[in-house]
């Protein structure tokens, strides 16, 4: 999988950097002062993930835990995400990663104690002003499951939320990977989330990433376990038969878990910032987003015009209370 895995030197003896070279044995090892002085210094195009990957297991440092943009989860309580991965084994062709770093290598951070230390640091600090409930999101940089068998790092994460009910994590997947959480008892404050689409469009748009139906099947391991589960449907992408294929993707969901039982929903139509969509234009120049009409909005995004975007969440948002969603638990994602 790794052609070779570049070590900081102080983390050569992590039980966690044992684990990942022991399962690497033919990738080539090589110790590292830091990750910043190699990764993305030469720039890596995109899709030579394809060929050549790389993973650094790396410590982050500066900035651990950011506040989220606005309208990024449920409103009225704070956002924050925090960092512990950099890129993902996926290759959604809409994801906003490959213009975002300069090359497609993974880098683990796995200086968990800091990260936590800092989200739980945030958690007091909110506490002291605020009787609101705070979220903290991972996955924003990565996929937080797919690779949680090599990071190792629920657990670490999952207990700060043991010590703090008041604070919410969430865990943001297209993966089916569930092993991991399968192991720790679930905890009321910690929500499983799964982006999810129709099958078509997760075999035409999610490139890698498992099936609409591996990904209800992991839904129902998590939440047979009793971990509360949300789901994203995000990003929207316009055809046709919509509505129809939206309902049929509800219909498999009904049947996996009822949406009463979902913490929240979040509606998000496909988006892409100037350089992201430069990249997809690059990448995958025959992808469906360029037979819509597509406008660059007041926030320096390129998506669809605002009728067609408020129709587009409306609708799905119609499907989702029609097929039994909470009224409350329906929100939409990074749309005013
Ligand atoms: S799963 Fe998320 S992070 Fe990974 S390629 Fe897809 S959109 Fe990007």
């Amino acid at each position: 999988m790794f052609d070779k895995i570049y070590v900081e030197k102080e983390l050569t003896h992590s039980p966690i950097t044992e684990n990942i070279l022991k399962r690497f044995k033919s990738s080539e090892v090589v110790i590292i002062d830091n990750y910043e002085e190699v990764f993305q210094k030469v720039k890596k195009p995109y899709l030579q993930k394809r060929e050549t990957l790389n993973l650094f297991v790396a410590q982050k440092k500066g900035a651990l835990v950011k506040e989220a943009p606005d309208a990024y989860g449920l409103s009225g309580e704070p956002h924050y995400y925090f960092i512990n991965a950099y890129n993902c084994i996926y290759e959604c062709n809409y994801c906003y990663l490959q213009g975002y770093f300069h090359s497609p290598d993974l880098v683990f951070f796995i200086n968990h104690e800091e990260i936590t230390q800092a989200i739980e640091d945030t958690i007091h600090r909110h506490q002291e002003v605020s009787d609101k409930g705070i979220w903290f999101h991972a996955g924003e940089f990565s996929d937080s499951l797919a690779l949680s068998h090599l990071t190792q790092d629920l657990e670490s994460y999952i207990d700060v939320f043991k010590r703090n009910p008041r604070a919410y994590l969430e865990f943001r997947t297209k993966s089916a990977n569930t092993r991991a959480l399968e192991d720790i008892s679930p905890l009321p404050n910690v929500i499983t989330s799964f982006s999810l689409s129709p099958a078509d469009k997760i075999k035409d748009n999610d490139l890698k990433t498992p099936s609409l139906n591996t990904r209800l099947a992991a839904i129902k391991k998590l939440r047979d376990k009793g971990h509360p589960i949300a789901l994203h449907f995000d990003p929207i992408i316009y055809t046709d038969d919509i509505v129809e294929s939206y309902e049929e993707m509800l219909e498999l969901i009904i049947e996996t878990i009822p949406l009463t039982e979902v913490e929240y929903i979040s509606l998000g139509v496909v988006r892409f910032t100037k350089d992201v969509y430069k990249q997809v234009k690059m990448n995958y120049p025959e992808s469906e987003y360029f037979y819509s009409e597509l406008i660059t909005s007041h926030d320096n995004k390129v998506k669809y015009p605002r009728p067609m975007r408020l129709w587009l969440l409306g609708k799905i948002k119609e499907l989702c209370l029609k097929y039994g969603a909470k009224k409350e638990s329906v929100y939409l994602c990074m749309e005013e």
